[in-house]
């Protein structure tokens, strides 16, 4: 028995959702760059990057190093760097 499978989505409808992704994908290479340069810096600051919190100092079995001070809830350390 032989059974013809539909198309998913036909030529206008792969338009119509591609029309709708590139503005997201493509975005300008000035954005692109604040972006990054956006991270690095929270990456260098106090400011914990992934929930924003406060970065504080913490001795551990390795010694020191910085964790968020929403720790448990916010499980980020970095080394400190001198
Ligand atoms: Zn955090």
């Amino acid at each position: 028995m032989f059974f013809a499978l539909p198309a998913l989505y036909g030529s206008e409808e792969v338009r119509a959702i591609s029309d709708r992704l590139d503005p997201l994908t493509n975005v300008d290479s000035a954005v692109k760059a604040k972006h990054i340069r956006d991270i690095r810096a929270a990456q260098e600051s106090d400011t914990c990057p992934w929930c924003g919190g406060k970065l504080v100092t913490r001795r551990g079995k390795y010694g020191e190093f910085l964790g968020c001070s929403s720790y448990p809830r916010c499980k980020f350390k970095r080394n400190i760097t001198r």
